[in-house]
């Protein structure tokens, strides 16, 4: 049977240079990059030219990014610091984010008594943004914005230098979730007026199990893991070389190849969406200007066809998503269709497609297909 991987915002397929790289450093690079010897320090080497290669795309200093084991421990070290340690008081978020934030806030708000402001979400699927600058603007309290970039479920984009901009204007903290961004659009952080991002190296064809936080820099956290003295003692663990070397690798190569790429998936994107839009009159997407590899669409089945869709396409070796990786299998609806979906359009079926390079317009029509027979 054919298998067909359209689940792209899940999690993405590695390149073989990155499996080369991991590879290479495993059998050769084993040494604890904390020793002194030469194996420690070629160790060492690789997860400092590694920090290099990704500051270097995305335009910031070296000693600004931090090396975690996942975007969620980023997130979760981030957001509990910004609390615990630089005093912020109240949390300006949305409903919509990824649990990883969520979550991470509805536990500092019981923990600390912090006050936590969700911005409204309209029907389009996008931030009321009048409502957040004015809360931004009228905080009297240290604050902090934690809003993600792109939508892992729908695809909606945040204005990140407006955004940005605002809250360097009131002296607010930004933390921005670019999760399914970083290497897919191209980063200026010196340009762009954010405090803390986070990135997983597995959303950009790269490794599970290892991620990063960008720390703007004179911004001061305390550890979140403690022990040795790993990554200036903030986060202390002996470093997965092989991931981080993977993690750089594939952070270039999306960057090498990001145009041609970029322009490849926007035409399957679309080309996806046509087909839809053929086959199924009444389908409707679910937010507007989505990202380039997301597409979440509302497909006009019966409400019985809901809880079984995602299995029958999986018998038939098609991997799509209904939310996020975490619900999938769940019939709950997806918290972020929640927040601007009617009740009615909720009980029906809705796809998360996320694409990557490695799809073809075959592998669509023989989605296209598997639907028609659902
Ligand atoms: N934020 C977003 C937007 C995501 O899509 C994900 C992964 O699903 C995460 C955070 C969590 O990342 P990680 O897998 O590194 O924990």
């Amino acid at each position: 049977m054919t298998k067909i991987y359209l689940d792209n915002a899940a999690t993405t397929p590695l390149r073989n240079e990155v499996v080369n790289t991991m590879i290479e450093t495993l059998q050769n690079d084993f040494g604890n990059p904390s020793s002194t010897h030469s194996f420690g320090r070629s160790a060492k080497t690789i997860i400092e030219t590694s920090r290099k290669t990704i500051a270097k795309y995305l335009v910031c200093q070296a000693q600004e990014l931090l090396f975690t084991s996942s975007a969620t421990e980023a997130t979760n070290w981030i957001l509990r610091s910004a609390v615990k340690d630089l005093g912020v008081a109240k949390i300006i978020t949305s409903s919509i984010e990824h649990h990883a934030t969520l979550y991470t806030i509805q536990s500092l708000e019981k923990e600390f008594n912090i006050e936590v402001v969700y911005i409204p979400i309209l029907p389009n699927g996008t931030l009321d943004y009048m409502v957040l600058e004015k809360e931004i603007e009228t905080s009297s309290v240290k604050t902090l914005v934690s809003l993600m970039h792109v939508n892992n479920e729908t695809g909606v984009i945040l204005n990140i230098e407006q955004v940005g901009t605002w809250c360097a204007n009131s002296k607010v903290l930004f933390h921005c979730d670019t999760v399914q961004s970083i290497g897919k659009v191209s980063f200026d952080l010196q340009s762009i007026p954010v405090d803390f991002i986070v990135a997983s190296a597995h959303k950009f064809h790269g490794p599970k199990g290892v991620g990063f936080a960008y720390i703007k820099k004179n911004i001061v956290l305390q550890p979140f893991i403690f022990g040795g003295e790993q990554e200036k003692g903030l986060r202390a663990g002996t470093e997965a070389t092989h991931q981080i070397a993977g993690m750089a690798k594939a952070l270039e190569l999306a960057y090498i190849h990001l145009e041609h790429e970029r322009s490849y998936i926007t035409m399957l994107k679309e080309y996806a969406l046509e087909k839809l839009k053929t086959n199924f009159p009444e389908v409707k997407v679910n937010g507007s200007d989505t990202f380039y590899n997301i597409l979440n669409v509302l497909l006009p089945f019966s409400e019985e066809k809901t809880a079984f869709i995602l299995f029958n396409l999986d018998i038939k070796g098609i991997a799509v998503s209904r939310g996020s990786a975490c619900q999938s299998g769940s019939i709950k609806p997806s918290h972020v269709l929640e927040a601007f979906l009617s009740e009615n359009d909720l009980k029906k079926p809705s796809l998360r497609i996320s694409f990557s390079h490695y799809n073809t317009k075959e592998e669509i029509d023989l989605f296209i297909e598997a639907l028609q027979v659902i």
